[in-house]
């Protein structure tokens, strides 16, 4: 370990706690434009940002996250138009979620900072997906070759000490996840004569197989379609949507994979006492 990767990881837990959040508000942030501009095919980083009513910028001293908007109470400087509080939610749940990350992985600063990226693709999925329901390239293609890069240089991810384990290890979670969702539209859209499963719902999959290996798959598959379905049947209780509506997976994915991301080591044990 580096000196620096020493003394971080030397850091008391209140502390790594609030610099995950502080990190986390400045991510949720940026998340918003992602959110926003990823699927218009925008650049997220120009133009600066600025109000969608009046078109002015907005400074960088109005930019803080979650401490801005409560100071302008959801409102523009400018023109006094509503700022939705979605940006307010997305600032307070990331950061929230990079400090259970800081939390857990803060002993290790490179493993901690990757469950900060996977945490911010899991949210981008999400939100796009809720919004458009496409899940971006960018996270799941984009997922399935962090995940392999990542267990190559960090085979620790898979338990594993040499780099081409932690490569195999994560190999073989792509391929299954990828194989099992594939398989699962397939039969899908035999049985129910449309599509059930998106395209991008396989391939993201196929990213929680090449970060958490195969052992990850089949509990995210288990919980995504568990409480997929219960949000279904609300859904569907409240009247909201009929049984022709459609309602995203990739929410459903991402939550399982927050799960086992945040809480894995404890379905695992499972595993062990199943003697996989
Ligand atoms: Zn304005």
């Amino acid at each position: 370990m580096t000196v620096f990767s020493r003394l971080f990881a030397a850091l008391p837990l209140p502390i790594l706690v609030a610099w995950g959040a502080l990190v986390g508000a400045c991510f949720g942030s940026f998340l918003s434009v992602c959110i926003w501009r990823i699927p218009r095919g925008e650049s997220v980083v120009r133009p600066r940002s600025h109000c969608p009513a009046c078109g002015k910028l907005i400074p960088w001293y109005r930019n803080f996250p979650v401490v801005s908007w409560l100071a302008l109470r959801g409102k523009c400087a400018d023109c006094g138009a509503r700022i939705s509080p979605r940006y307010l939610l997305l600032e307070l749940l990331t950061a929230a979620l990079f400090a259970l990350v800081a939390a857990k992985f803060g002993y290790d600063p490179p493993l901690m900072l990757l469950g900060w990226v996977i945490v911010f693709g899991l949210e981008l999925g999400t939100f796009v997906d809720l919004d458009w329901y496409i899940l971006p390239d960018r996270v799941t293609v984009g997922g399935m070759v962090l995940g392999v890069a990542a267990s190559a240089a960090m085979p620790r991810m898979h338990g594993a000490y040499a780099w081409h384990d932690g490569l195999l290890a994560s190999a073989i979670g792509l391929a299954f996840g990828f194989g099992l969702l594939w398989l699962v539209s397939v039969v899908g859209k035999a049985v129910y004569k449309k599509e059930a499963l998106g395209f991008g719902d396989v391939k993201l999959m196929g990213a929680v197989g090449a970060f958490f290996g195969w052992r990850a798959v089949v509990a995210v598959l288990f919980l995504s379609s568990l409480t997929g379905s219960l949000a279904g049947l609300a859904l569907m209780a409240a009247g909201k949507r009929g049984l022709q509506g459609r309602i995203p997976y990739g929410p459903f994915i991402a939550l399982g994979t927050l799960a086992w991301l945040l809480a894995g080591e404890w379905m695992a044990a499972w595993y062990e006492n199943l003697g996989l």
